[in-house]
């Protein structure tokens, strides 16, 4: 047995015992003769000290132990001497007098320290030893959560009577937006597979084959342009169910994040339960963006019918040519400098709207650009309509009504981080619902799908394919909590002639469909019950949790922000012999 003990367990009960212990040198002192070093391990730390005059041996050897180094160490366990209690740790009350040593492995000086949790390292240093940044506290704990997150799932599921399924890593295009991964094939020149986007057909598959409930903890693959809260792989609990409407799925979802925040972070507080449920148009009317932070107020209010008299050209030229006046309050900001305000309008700016007025509630009157142009009952019905109080200060946008909201939207999120108006400690669950089936693409002018193609657009809107596709809906819905979109999903086509109808909407030719996903429209014709599903983010349930600014940080080997795996060193250069095999060749 290499120990008898773990490094975390040892307590005043033990006192006498000879116990063995094995980890890595968390920390040495030497208190001129007395040695202490901290024995870590994953369960904890605990005080070893060596006497010179008790055993001159076994203080030689840890004398010469350094950071990291792996030690198995005998001893007797011991009342620490008084005064030398240490209540922060669990094994504070006791230390091991150590009677014999042995270096089971000696370290090179770690690149940065494993024991200070508060430094900042330079991420791409912790990436390249990962190994030795997941030894550290925080990262340990980040995989342990992470564990206990899929442990729950499973459970929780499998008690729901779901059952999960493996699907495969090799196989074809599943359009999630993004650009595929392709694995060359060896034994069919020129041809490839592709990493799913997500498991989505194949999961609808399963509900042809009668699985009628299915998840999988399930890897993604896709090649996008990398932020905060996305990587190449990322993991989703994928799930499925058949003869369900949308509210089922929700209500399914929303109890095992109920459950789940209550049994592993149960010191976060839920905003609301059940969880507030908002159309796209009011959340995009009312926030600015498609997933909002309602940990807090500062909603954007539409305030066209105030100024639908005023002169004041900014507000007159928008609404005029169509547009809207939109504004937010920003709580006590009333005495912002100009250099401040000039801030903002810049900030605005690259939003993509033209400007910003502002009109501070001062306690000396009005400030702001805005000011000269507005008067008395103006501000009186503002402050109606907004809820603002002396001392706040209003954004105004005049603009088109998308780039309105993106702008406030993008602004109400820089209070949020500025004024720290947002509770750490919540999570704010929200569903959104009643999205638009298609999005214009202006870049290649032509029909996305704004979740996917397999969703089903609104049955009562089918007949506006020809006519006018913008304005018909689809029965898809997110997840949201915290201003992150937490997972996506949607009832499912599961009849051949609509799948067919938006597979043509988004200009795929009759080839292409088939080709692509001929597969898929023939089971649509073997009984495809009526079927549905979601998919939430693993990554990012664990980030939240976790309380971290971004997914890497709880993905063991994540890649860097420049997609690269720093530790290994990928992606890299095949041999010259295997792009042969593969019949490549790379200029
Ligand atoms: N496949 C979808 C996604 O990856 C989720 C779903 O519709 O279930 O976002």
């Amino acid at each position: 047995m290499y120990k008898t003990h773990n490094c975390g367990e040892l307590r005043s009960a033990h006192i006498g015992q000879t116990v063995t212990l094995a980890g890595w040198v968390h920390r040495r002192r030497d208190h001129g003769g007395l040695i202490f070093i901290d024995l870590r391990d994953r369960y904890g730390v605990t005080q070893v000290v060596a006497n010179p005059e008790i055993n001159a041996t076994v203080h030689d050897a840890l004398a010469e132990a350094r950071s990291e180094w792996v030690l198995q160490v005998q001893g007797v366990v011991g009342n620490r001497p008084e005064g030398m209690h240490n209540p922060n740790l669990p094994t504070g009350d006791i230390e091991l007098a150590a009677q014999e040593v042995v270096v089971l492995n000696p370290a090179k000086n770690p690149p940065f320290a494993i024991n200070k949790e508060d430094e900042l390292i330079d991420e791409n240093l912790r990436l390249k030893y990962r190994y030795l940044d997941l030894r550290r506290e925080r990262m340990k704990r980040n995989l342990v959560l992470r564990h206990q997150v899929v442990k729950f799932m499973r459970d929780y599921l499998d008690q729901a009577g779901f059952v999960e399924v493996e699907t495969p890593i090799l196989f074809k295009t599943t359009p999630e937006g993004a650009r595929d991964y392709l694995v060359p094939s060896r034994v069919y020149p020129g041809e490839f597979y592709a990493l799913p986007q997500s498991p989505q057909q194949l999961k609808q598959l399963l509900m042809v084959a009668g699985v009628e409930r299915y998840f999988q903890i399930a890897r993604c693959f896709r090649d996008e342009d990398l932020r905060g809260d996305r990587q190449p792989e990322f993991t989703q609990l994928d799930l499925e169910m058949s003869y369900i409407h949308r509210d089922d799925i929700l209500a399914m979802v929303e109890g095992l994040y109920t459950a789940m925040v209550k049994a592993i972070v149960p010191h976060k507080r839920l905003l609301s339960s059940p969880w507030p449920k908002f159309s796209h148009t009011e959340v995009m009317d009312r926030y600015g963006i498609d997933k909002p932070d309602l940990r807090f107020g500062m909603e954007l209010y539409n305030v066209g019918a105030i100024f639908a008299q005023s002169e004041f050209k900014v507000f007159r030229g928008a609404l005029d040519s169509g547009g809207v006046v939109k504004c937010i309050a920003a709580p006590g900001c009333a005495e912002y400098s100009r250099k401040e305000q000039d801030e903002l309008v810049e900030f605005a700016k690259t939003q993509g709207v033209k400007g910003l007025a502002t009109l501070g509630l001062g306690a000396e009157g009005l400030k702001g650009s805005a000011a000269k142009f507005i008067n008395e009952s103006e501000v009186a019905q503002l402050r109606q309509t907004t809820g603002a109080k002396p001392g706040d200060l209003l954004l105004f946008v005049a603009d088109a009504r998308a780039a309105a909201n993106k702008a406030l939207g993008a602004l109400r999120l820089l209070f949020r981080d500025r004024l720290k108006l947002a509770d750490k400690n919540m999570l704010a669950f929200a569903w959104v619902v009643d999205f638009p089936m298609f999005e214009w693409n202006e870049e290649f002018q032509k029909w996305d799908a704004a979740h996917h193609p397999f969703t089903m657009p609104r049955m009562e809107h089918l007949g506006r394919f020809e006519t006018d596709p913008a304005s018909i809906l689809s029965d898809a819905y997110d997840m949201v909590c915290n201003g992150y979109e937490l997972a996506s999903g949607s009832i499912r086509i599961h009849r051949r002639d609509i799948q067919h109808k938006v597979f043509q909407l988004l200009g795929l030719t009759e080839e292409e469909i088939e080709r692509k996903f001929g597969h898929l429209l023939e089971a649509f014709e073997y009984g495809a019950p009526p079927h549905g599903g979601m998919a939430p983010g693993v990554d990012r349930t664990v980030m939240l949790f976790a309380d971290e600014p971004n997914i890497r940080e709880v993905i063991p080997f994540p890649k860097n922000q420049a997609a690269r795996d720093v530790m290994a060193d990928a992606p890299s250069k095949p041999d010259a012999r295997q792009l042969k095999e593969l019949h490549l060749k790379v200029d």
